[in-house]
């Protein structure tokens, strides 16, 4: 059994895959994936927050099989909307109060003028920027959904279709919405009110501690082999083989599963045809550029994250990893994260931290210790028009040539932590039924 990636999905597939050998490649020097931390001088980053929302009783049972009850927190989320230089509790749409009187009654107005058609009219929306116009009214699009997807894509939400979007935005009740506009506070909406999070810090503690499991699994299920910064040059599915850049030999498997970004996979197969390979390159995404911040003295804001919809603002969120887990930092310091709209330029870094200022989740730019730019190519698939035929036509083929590829970047889908450990789960059992 061959897996590539290994990040959370394809470390997951390789612990759960009982009888069989296992083999997983991977291209950098350690595994995790975009579940990975940095660390300097004391502070610890994720590749922005990486926090880990868990439904689903598989996952839990797996922490706890890993992890002593001990080494993990449970945290209660709390997260702001900063517009029109006011704090509102999140989400938006559920929270108008505090906002300009005119900006409250426009988005009043619009939400019931949206309530009272969608009675009317139940077609279903075809773009991300009609779903949410039908949903929450122009108002609330205008303030809120509109510049803040528009910084987080890239792009005017027209362009995206409403695929991705069901289990993410929570669609308040009128009752919400009214409650929420006179000053009501409505917190704990949406799919993420509670989080788990290594204790010592650092999301890399979990696919740090399944490779521990892996390379020391002693008389229990197959033996794991990973072999670390090694990249697949070619695959060639006819003949179930493989080439990877340090061995100049074809090496046979009898199953395969990809967690790399289906692009990539798909650039990987020579024999592919046109087909594919042109509903490959028809497949878009947006690559994530934000600033790692330490600071030395506690921040003025003391929630987790707050989201940013304001154009004239460079980033459209910011988080604060040691809020939530204090051991992000040295004592009396803080750990933070910028996400930036702007994909190519890195915008001037005292213009954001002074906008940081001003915004209160900063004291002072003295704080500040150091301030870093990172990026990651493949961040957010994006679902545009072309994406539901291109994964139909690539799926289909994969299929019939016996390559399961899983995953956030494998399966092409906008997911988090835990569908990628559940991926892994199934992709073990697809793997273990007898091949064909
Ligand atoms: C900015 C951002 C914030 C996020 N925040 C959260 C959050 O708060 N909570 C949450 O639950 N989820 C979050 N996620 C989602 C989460 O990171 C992913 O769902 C999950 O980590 C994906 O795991 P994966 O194994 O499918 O893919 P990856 O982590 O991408 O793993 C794929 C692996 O394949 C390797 N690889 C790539 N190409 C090759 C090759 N040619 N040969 C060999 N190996 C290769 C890569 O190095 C990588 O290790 C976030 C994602 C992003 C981008």
């Amino acid at each position: 059994m061959l897996i590539l990636g290994g990040g959370l999905t394809g470390l997951s597939a390789a612990l759960h895959v009982r009888r069989k050998p296992v083999r997983l490649v991977e291209r950098e020097q350690r595994v995790g994936g975009h579940a990975r931390s940095r660390r300097r001088d004391g502070f610890t980053f994720d590749i922005t927050g990486h926090w880990l929302h868990v439904r689903d009783a598989r996952v839990h049972q797996l922490i706890d099989a890993l992890f002593d009850a001990d080494e993990w927190i449970t945290v209660d989320r709390r997260t702001r909307v900063y517009s029109h230089n006011t704090l509102l509790p999140y989400p938006f749409q559920a929270n108008l109060f505090g906002l300009p009187r005119e900006v409250v009654h426009e988005c009043l107005t619009g939400f019931f003028t949206a309530h009272t058609a969608a009675q009317r009219d139940s077609t279903p929306p075809r773009t991300f920027a009609a779903f949410v116009e039908s949903r929450f009214g122009a108002g609330i699009s205008r303030h809120f959904f509109v510049p803040y997807n528009t910084k987080l894509w890239g792009m005017h939400p027209d362009g995206l279709t409403p695929d991705w979007v069901t289990r993410y935005v929570p669609v308040p009740n009128a009752d919400q919405v009214i409650a929420g506009a006179i000053g009501l506070p409505q917190e704990g909406l949406g799919y993420n009110a509670q989080f788990r999070y290594p204790r010592a810090g650092g999301i890399d503690h979990l696919p740090n501690r399944i490779y521990r499991e892996l390379t020391t699994r002693r008389g229990r299920g197959q033996p794991v082999r990973i072999d670390l910064a090694t990249d697949v040059e070619e695959i060639d599915p006819t003949n179930r083989r493989i080439k990877l850049d340090r061995d100049p030999n074809w090496i046979a498997y009898e199953r395969l599963i990809s967690t790399i970004p289906l692009p990539e996979l798909i650039r990987r197969i020579p024999t592919a045809p046109s087909s594919v390979v042109a509903a490959a390159n028809a497949l878009r995404w947006v690559r994530w550029r934000w600033l790692d911040i330490a600071t030395n003295r506690p921040p003025r804001a003391d929630y987790h994250w707050v989201y940013v919809p304001e154009p004239e603002l460079p980033f459209f969120r910011v988080g604060i990893y040691s809020n939530a887990c204090p051991q992000m930092a040295p004592p009396g310091g803080a750990s933070l994260y910028v996400e930036l709209s702007d994909r190519d330029a890195v915008p001037s870094e005292p213009a954001v931290i002074r906008a940081l200022c001003a915004m209160n989740v900063l004291r002072s730019p003295e704080d500040v210790v150091f301030c870093e730019p990172r990026s990651v190519e493949y961040a957010y698939v994006v679902f545009d028009d072309a994406w539901a035929d291109a994964t139909r036509t690539i799926f289909a083929w994969l299929e019939r040539v016996g390559i399961h590829s899983c995953g956030r970047y494998g399966a092409w889908i906008y997911n988090a932590m835990q569908d990628c450990l559940l991926a892994g789960i199934e992709a073990a059992a697809w793997a273990e039924t007898d091949a064909t």
